[in-house]
């Protein structure tokens, strides 16, 4: 049996018919993994992955062992995992994991450091955790790592500051940014699925409610759009002038985060922001008012301001703590303010997730073939590699676009043709 570190081994049944289920919308990965299978560019290659332990992460772990990796795989957030994933991997695909669904944050990163005690040579980072601990804890195994991934924005964002201090020791493929990765798990993945977790973890009714997104960049724009095709009234609060326009346009009403706290009755962060829902915010809130986060880790929601202006706190439903404020109103945290969308539900449909992964898998492999000429700073996605991320959803989705002719390519070329 592979070393691993989860809830139940029983539950692998389960895990597999899901993982299964979610293999069925992924097909750019499936080709990958085909394709994979027979060219072996991973072999012998030890990837750590920190990622959120779900049915889509389970397809991108087979993948890269189709690859030939020999792979570890913690959680890249204390409340995502799926148990029964998790069992599948180690039982039915031979992967180890580390990962437990409401794992204490001590557990969180001796799991981090279980997962790179296979010395890698790859890491694929979430939110860069496995990064900065290889820098900051286990310098020792810098020198096995050839190069890394990261999947999401303020991961990319952490990985730049360390490039521009000098601190980062090896090359990162920032898959974020690929246009197939943030168009559509940024936008269309988090629209879904938050607003998903929030019906959830609350049963509310979204129709009448005065529903407000700070933030309004990539996954912003997709909880907006899907909370008003849901008959909110929604409000966006930005610090970006162009955002905050952008959304005006979009027709969205604009305000300040503290005008917004006292009428809003659900709150979404997804900013990648500290504290950008404080004390100030708390004070002002209607009774009963709903918050909770879909942007970065647990630190959008000021959390212990909300403690500290509270006189009780129950759990009264899963997913749902109430404050009881000394001003007698209650506010409600869902999911500990952590993603709610992967807390409270299953994160990003399979579907969008296939084009993130396939970046993934793609990337492992170019890191493979091209570290030795890469600098140590963070990389974007080859463009050859997200269109062919696109042709190849495309042509899953039996959709066909069409080709220039000479004529156009010439016109297109020529600034003798004018008009
Ligand atoms: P983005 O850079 O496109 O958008 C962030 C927006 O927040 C920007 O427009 C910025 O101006 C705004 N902002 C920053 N501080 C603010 C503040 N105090 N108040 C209001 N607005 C503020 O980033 P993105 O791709 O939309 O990602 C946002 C966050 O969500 C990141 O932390 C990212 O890692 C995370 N993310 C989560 C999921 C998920 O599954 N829940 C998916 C993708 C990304
Ligand atoms: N790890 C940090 C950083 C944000 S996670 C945290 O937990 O707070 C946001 C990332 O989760 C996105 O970039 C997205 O690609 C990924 N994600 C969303 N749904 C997912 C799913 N179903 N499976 C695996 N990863 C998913």
């Amino acid at each position: 049996m592979v070393r691993h570190h989860i809830k139940d081994i029983g539950l692998a049944n389960k895990g597999k018919l899901r993982i299964e289920w979610a293999a069925q919308e992924m097909p750019v990965l499936k080709s990958i993994a085909e394709r994979f299978r027979k060219e072996k560019p991973l072999k012998g290659i030890r990837v750590t992955a920190c990622l959120h332990v779900t049915t889509e992460t389970a397809s991108l772990m087979e993948t890269l062992k189709a690859g030939g990796a020999e792979i570890a795989l913690c959680a890249s957030n204390p409340l995502s995992t799926q148990d029964d994933v998790a069992a599948s991997l180690v039982k039915n695909s031979g992967i180890s994991v580390f990962a437990i669904k409401g794992e204490d944050t001590k557990t969180y990163y001796r799991h981090i450091k279980d997962s790179l005690s296979i010395k890698p040579q790859i890491t694929m980072d979430d939110g860069a955790d496995v990064v900065s601990t290889l820098h900051k804890e286990e310098k020792a195994l810098l020198k096995y790592v050839i190069g890394g991934t990261e999947e999401t924005t303020t991961g990319v964002i952490r990985l730049k500051a360390m490039a521009a201090d000098g601190a980062l020791q090896y090359p990162i493929i920032a898959v974020n940014d690929a246009y197939t990765k943030h168009l559509f798990d940024n936008r269309y993945g988090t629209g879904q699925s938050t607003v998903d977790g929030i019906i959830r973890a609350t049963n509310r009714l979204i129709a009448g409610s005065v529903f407000v997104v700070a933030g309004y960049g990539w996954c912003g724009r997709g909880v907006a759009m899907r909370a008003k095709g849901h008959g909110a009234r929604v409000i966006v609060t930005e610090i970006d002038p162009l955002k905050a326009l952008e959304a005006t346009m979009d027709g969205y009403e604009v305000m300040s985060i503290k005008e917004a706290s006292r009428i809003g009755d659900i709150f979404v962060t997804a900013t990648g922001n500290i504290n950008v829902i404080s004390k100030e915010c708390f004070s002002v809130m209607k009774d009963g008012a709903i918050v909770c986060n879909t942007g970065h880790f647990n630190v959008e929601i000021d959390i212990e301001s909300l403690k500290m202006l509270s006189k009780t706190k129950r759990i009264i439903r899963d997913y749902v703590e109430e404050y009881t404020l000394k001003n007698g109103r209650r506010i409600y945290v869902l999911g500990e303010g952590r993603l709610i969308n992967l807390a409270a539900a299953e994160g990003h449909p399979s579907a969008v997730m296939d084009m993130s992964f396939a970046n993934q898998a793609l990337c492992a492999e170019y890191m493979v073939k091209n570290a030795k000429k890469l600098q140590k700073t963070v990389y974007s996605v080859p463009e050859s590699i997200d269109k062919e991320i696109a042709r190849l959803k495309l042509k899953a989705m039996g959709i066909k676009v069409d080709t220039l002719t000479a004529e156009q390519k010439k016109y297109l070329q020529s600034w003798e043709m004018g008009t």
